[in-house]
């Protein structure tokens, strides 16, 4: 007989039959534990600077509520995400609102809730918050959100700090405007800048080379406008391990030489170094998360290809589709039997895309056995959609072997509320 697939101290096939498939299931021991060790290589090690989670990984109120107990900030990306972090209880001082095309209503929102931080990412947006921030009697507390202009090593439509960016203003004649009306402003606060090269980078040469551009930028802007940064946001982009690339690193890989670069820069030009912030996502959740599926058909088609048929999909994880992410696949009931058939687990949505994992060994799997993908926690539950009507999955979170519920699966009639 197997050992039952156990994860995080729950046996997998009960968290299935109680639950149902597809399931989202989130280990709470995991994320603590990256809490931990943020403190540990970061926060703790070096004074004066902070860590904030990129809820746009992974959020749900169980999820903020674990995050704000841990002493981290928020950096949110929407009305929406604002919204869910105050309804939390995430004080909205901790929160950092950002965004490359904010709507007014979404200034407006941030304004009056009192957000700590809104990082501007263009010129039109600064005037504007300049007008809502003087509606709302405020002096908003604002970081220039820069393109530094590296390229880094990821997928083109996770990468953000190339000069041909949708996001933040590039190292040139647009920033030195901004930098200029920003400390105009009446109601604008200038405290400092953001960078954010990219996502899911296992090496950290890009936040390097990023750092060296920025903190070359800012001797100018001190030069030009006397202008010294009291924050340096540094983003997020630390990877973690799917289907094919190498471990996840330590944080401090990523911060030890950043802070090391950061330091020597401040100490040579004798002005007091900005509170460093980093904001990882992924790092803190993809890896505490996996998604079950129940298996339906099995075929074979004519090039030799078996297609294993399962019932979720690219409407519950739409990155193979988006950008091509590989998974390992684990089974359930055939955990640990010899993994003697190359198979391509298929979602069932109508799309020939609809695949979640290519050519993945397993055990023979008939109708009515389980897999799991492995390492689904960031960017799947919230870019989960209702194409071909599918309701989005459940989330059960595991705390210390036991799990609770944090988000029901939706059902038919939750995909109907709003249409009239
Ligand atoms: N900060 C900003 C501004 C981002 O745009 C992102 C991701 O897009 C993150 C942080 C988090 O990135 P990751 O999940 O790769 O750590």
């Amino acid at each position: 007989m197997n050992d039952n697939l156990k994860f995080y101290g729950a046996d997998v096939s009960e968290l299935i039959r109680d639950y149902g498939t597809p399931l989202y299931i989130v280990s709470e021991d995991y994320i603590r534990e990256r809490c931990a060790e943020i403190r540990k290589s970061f926060t703790e090690k070096y004074p004066n600077t902070r860590a904030v989670y990129a809820s746009k990984a992974f959020q749900t109120l169980d999820m903020c509520k674990i995050i704000n107990s841990e002493g981290l900030g928020f950096d949110v990306v929407s009305g929406g995400e604002l919204y869910a972090a105050i309804k939390a209880g995430v004080n909205p001082e901790n929160i950092i609102f950002h965004g490359n095309s904010k709507t007014v209503w979404e200034l407006e929102e941030a304004a009056s809730a009192k957000v700590g931080t809104i990082v501007v990412d263009n010129m039109s947006e600064l005037e504007l918050l300049n007008e809502v921030a003087g509606r709302e009697g405020i002096k908003q507390k604002i970081l220039l959100r820069i393109t530094p202009g590296v390229d880094s090593h990821t997928h083109r439509y996770i990468s953000t700090g190339q000069l041909d960016s949708k996001f933040g203003f590039s190292a040139d004649e647009a920033l030195d405007t901004a930098v200029e009306k920003a400390l105009q402003y009446e109601n604008i606060d200038l405290y400092g800048v953001h960078f954010h090269v990219g996502s899911q980078l296992l090496e950290n040469d890009s936040h390097i080379m990023a750092v060296e551009i920025i903190l070359e930028m800012l001797g100018k802007l001190k030069e030009k406008y006397g202008f010294i940064a009291r924050e340096l946001n540094c983003g997020g982009g630390f990877g973690v391990h799917y289907a094919g690339d190498p471990e996840r690193l330590p944080i401090s890989i990523f911060v030890d030489k950043i802070m090391e670069l950061i330091d020597q820069f401040y100490e040579k030009s004798g002005d007091e170094r900005p509170t460093v912030i980093i904001e990882p996502g992924r790092w803190m959740i993809s890896e505490a998360g996996i998604t079950a599926y129940e298996v339906g058909s099995v075929k074979t088609n004519a090039t030799g290809r078996i297609y294993v048929g399962v019932d979720g999909g690219m409407s519950d994880n739409p990155r193979v589709a988006l950008y091509e992410a590989k998974y390992e696949v684990v089974a359930v009931e055939k955990y640990g039997e010899e993994c003697t058939e190359k198979v391509t687990i298929a979602g069932k949505c109508c799309e020939s895309g609809d695949i979640l994992a290519w050519d993945v060994m397993l055990p023979p799997l008939e109708r009515g056995d389980h897999i799991v993908l492995l390492c689904t926690g960031a960017y799947n539950f919230v870019m989960a959609c209702n194409y071909n009507k599918m309701p989005r999955p459940a989330v059960v979170t595991v705390s210390d072997g036991v799990p609770r519920l944090s988000v029901r699966r939706q059902t038919y009639d939750d995909m109907l509320i709003g249409e009239i």
